[in-house]
């Protein structure tokens, strides 16, 4: 099922409420998820993200705007009425009752036409648990359970009533580093065997890229920008983005155009075809710099760490927004740890040109189509 929202604006009180502005947690967003995909929903705190889920699900309704389900409009819909499936951050599983019962729990609470026998239940319960790989625990309560096990129950018990959408709200913070990586490709492979159009909400920019089809960007309540997790990496919007994306973080520095040439500091590191003179920001992906003798682009080296099959350079330059400057370069080419300064040519690919201005557009040389990036 595809769901639409048009035009989606969520305004609260403020919590402080000498302060008479209300706050605006979501900002006429507009997007569509499409049918049968993830789309992951990725922001700093604060941002909208859960209220946004929230409005999707119907715990919340809009100030203004519509939700649709395919064709439906369910603005005005409860949240029981809408078929959706929600985890959230804490497991939210019922302590008392076994996995079993707890997974059942949505199915017992179903009226009327859509009642089931015992045994369907049961049924529906089995395949849930399986789906998940958690039917060998079905006699076990939730404190028998590792977190990673609770995520999974409360995933199945989301997922028993086969809702039209599931909705993730920062389902793997809870969990330590490791489990948070096998349960994040346990919900992809879940979410592909069963196709269900899934939205996930992380403030996590890896896990997000790492398992959506599709990523919107958000901040203050505005989408920055919605692409397949590479395309927003490689082409971002605004330096917000460039700078949410990535770890280690892209290194921006202050720089200029002069003669079509992009210049840091008083290096002239790239040609900059077609674009005006002034001051710019710019840039640079870790993954960006060639260690080269002969390089355009002068640092004074801090350290070199070598972390296996990379080596992590840090190094400082004036010019640098973002203190110290990081580059990530294979490690048969590591430079020497004793010299007092490291030498780069730069990736053009790897450079984004920004104007001074952290809301403003990417600067796109003209000619340069996105799609040759
Ligand atoms: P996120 O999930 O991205 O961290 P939220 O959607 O929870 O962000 O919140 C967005 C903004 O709306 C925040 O500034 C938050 O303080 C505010 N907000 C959320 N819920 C309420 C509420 N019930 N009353 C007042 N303000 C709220
Ligand atoms: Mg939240």
């Amino acid at each position: 099922m595809k769901v639409t929202l048009e035009n989606l604006t969520k305004r609260y009180p403020n919590l402080n409420r000498r302060i008479k502005t209300e706050v605006i947690a979501v900002n006429d967003l507009t997007f569509e998820i499409p049918s049968g995909k993830l789309v992951g929903l990725l922001g700093p705190s604060g941002c909208g993200k859960s209220t946004t889920l929230n409005l999707i699900s119907g715990l919340e309704t809009p100030t203004a705007g519509r939700i649709l389900f395919d064709e439906d409009d369910v603005t005005g819909l409860p949240p029981e009425k809408r078929g959706v499936g929600l985890v959230f951050q804490n497991y939210a599983l019922y302590p008392h009752l076994t996995v079993r019962q707890n997974i059942l729990f949505p199915l017992e609470n179903l009226k009327g036409a859509e009642k089931l026998t015992r045994a369907e239940m049961l049924q529906k319960a089995d395949e849930a648990a399986k789906l998940v790989q958690i039917d060998a625990l079905m006699d076990r309560r939730p404190s028998e359970l590792s977190g990673g096990q609770q995520q999974r129950v409360a995933i199945a018990r989301a997922l028993v009533k086969r809702p039209r959408i599931l909705l993730l709200d920062e389902p793997l913070s809870n969990l330590d580093a490791r489990l948070r990586l096998q349960t994040r490709e346990e919900i992809r492979r879940i979410q592909r065997e069963t196709g269900v159009t899934t939205v996930f909400v992380t403030h996590d920019q890896e896990e997000a890229m790492s398992i959506s089809d599709e990523i919107v960007v958000m901040k203050e309540g505005v989408i920055q920008q919605i692409g397949r997790p590479q395309d927003v990496y490689d082409a971002p919007k605004n330096l917000f983005v460039a700078k949410f994306l990535g770890t280690p973080p892209i290194n921006v520095f202050s720089a200029r155009i002069e003669k079509e040439t992009l210049f840091i500091g008083e290096e002239a590191v790239l040609p900059a075809p077609g674009l005006p003179g002034g001051t710019v920001t710019a840039g640079i992906r870790p993954e960006g710099f060639l260690p080269d003798p002969e390089g355009k682009f002068t640092l004074s080296l801090s350290r070199v760490e070598v972390m296996g099959r990379d080596t992590s350079v840090v190094a400082e330059h004036a010019a640098s927004l973002s203190g110290a400057v990081r580059a990530i370069i294979s490690s048969e080419s590591r430079p020497d740890p004793e010299s007092r300064t490291v030498r780069f040519s730069l990736k053009p690919g790897k450079v984004l040109l920004f104007q001074n201005d952290e809301a403003a557009d990417r600067l796109v040389p003209p000619g340069q189509k996105e799609e040759d990036r």
